[in-house]
């Protein structure tokens, strides 16, 4: 019994490592799903799980484990420039945003184009709607609030997940914050390629979450403005100064504390990747004149594009891009699966079939030029198929 679990065991083992290997000849572009752990990421996280002690224990193990989750409280707090006490560890951005939602009583406002972590936790939210660029507008949010009656929430993201698309957020929450509401940011995307200073943008909460640059996946924080009480999500421990009850994922946070480090030091070499992002659309648009790039006329993160090829699903393209070795997404991971188009592309005013061809490619801390390279020599020959296949459909006919 046992040489046969053994066995099995190497079995799998041989075939992760099979996998591994094709990985490695595969161009990652889908950053946005989630990234490669930064090497320092996953050095933390082994040198965690060495250790053990329950981070509330009054003994020595305990102190010891205690020092690695504040030396990363520390870390991620100047990730995005505020005081370590402001961190709640979460088990990712999904528990933050459902943290920062759930339980506020009182109307709660959230924009179209939220994450389904925010638009679907509370069923009675009002949409926020955006323009043909995806972003919210102060006027309309100003109205929606004088509507709403006092007490309300607003949830509004700093960069949206499928097209990069970054919101004036200071004069989206200066409007919430004279309707007295309390205000929420889901900074998932944003963090770790942007400067973030979270005491100066006007937000109660914001949420991040390590796997979106470089850390481990199922860890985040909820980071909350000094004196502001979030409602609790998680009861019956006190950890996280009450605030989040269960044991610390010591090696998530580890992990989570050294790619903030990591990804706070390479934020100007992050932001050199609008270059190649620009580049690589200008070359698109030379040789495909029906490009669509979904929200390229507004400020985006410098690592994402959302690219339309009209006649063409996502689904399919994602399939050729991959044969061809190169890993992109057809909008959002998290609703990859699902046939349906894109909520985001839906509220940007984009015609159902325009926004089915569409695909998100995201760039990262690991990409480089070859990639950009790559994927640009890939996504023209697709693009060249299908023109090839309209041409012989129109000569049959
Ligand atoms: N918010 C945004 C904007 C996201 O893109 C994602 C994940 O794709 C989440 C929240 C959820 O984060 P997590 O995967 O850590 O639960």
């Amino acid at each position: 019994m046992r040489d046969r679990s053994t066995r099995r065991h190497r079995l799998s083992l041989k075939s992760q490592l099979s996998s591994r290997a094709s990985t490695d000849l595969h161009t990652y572009l889908d950053h946005n799903a989630t990234t490669p752990v930064r090497p320092e990421a996953a050095e933390a996280v082994a040198r965690a799980l060495a250790q053990y002690g329950n981070a509330s224990s009054v003994h020595r193990f305990g102190r010891l484990i205690r020092h690695v989750v504040d030396g990363a409280r520390e870390d991620v707090a100047a990730l995005v420039d505020t005081a370590p006490a402001n961190i709640i560890f979460t088990s990712g951005g999904t528990e933050a945003n459902n943290q920062a939602l759930m339980g506020h009583d009182g109307p709660v406002l959230v924009s179209a184009v939220e994450h389904d972590s925010v638009r679907e936790v509370r069923a009675d939210a009002t949409i926020i709607p955006v323009d043909a660029n995806g972003i919210t507008c102060g006027e309309t949010l100003d109205r929606l609030l004088w509507d709403a009656g006092g007490g309300s929430l607003v949830s509004v993201m700093l960069a949206n997940n499928e097209t990069g698309v970054l919101q004036p957020i200071r004069e989206i929450f200066a409007v919430a914050r004279a309707h007295g509401a309390v205000v929420h940011c889901d900074a998932v995307q944003a963090a770790g390629k942007m400067a973030i200073a979270f005491d100066d943008l006007g937000a109660d909460v914001l949420s991040l979450s390590a796997h979106k640059f470089g850390g481990p996946p199922g860890i985040g924080a909820l980071v909350v403005r000094d004196g502001f009480d979030p409602e609790l999500l998680l009861r019956g421990g006190g950890q996280e100064r009450r605030r989040r009850a269960g044991t610390e994922n010591v090696p998530g946070i580890a992990g989570f504390g050294a790619a903030a480090c990591a990804a706070k030091a390479g934020i100007a070499k992050f932001g050199r990747l609008g270059a190649l992002r620009d580049n690589m659309e200008a070359r698109l648009r030379d040789a495909v004149s029906d490009i669509v790039i979904h929200g390229g006329d507004a400020p985006r993160l410098p690592n994402t594009s959302c690219l339309g090829l009209p006649g063409l699903a996502s689904e399919i393209q994602v399939m050729q891009l991959d044969l061809a070795g190169i890993a992109v997404s057809a909008g959002s991971a998290c609703s990859s699966g699902k046939v349906a188009s894109s909520h985001v592309l839906r509220a940007m005013g984009c015609e159902n079939e325009t926004a089915r061809s569409a695909i998100r490619v995201s760039l990262g801390w690991s990409t480089e030029p070859r990639d950009v390279v790559r994927f640009i020599d890939a996504w023209i020959a697709m693009a060249q198929r299908r023109d090839g296949k309209a041409e012989k459909r129109r000569s049959v006919a």
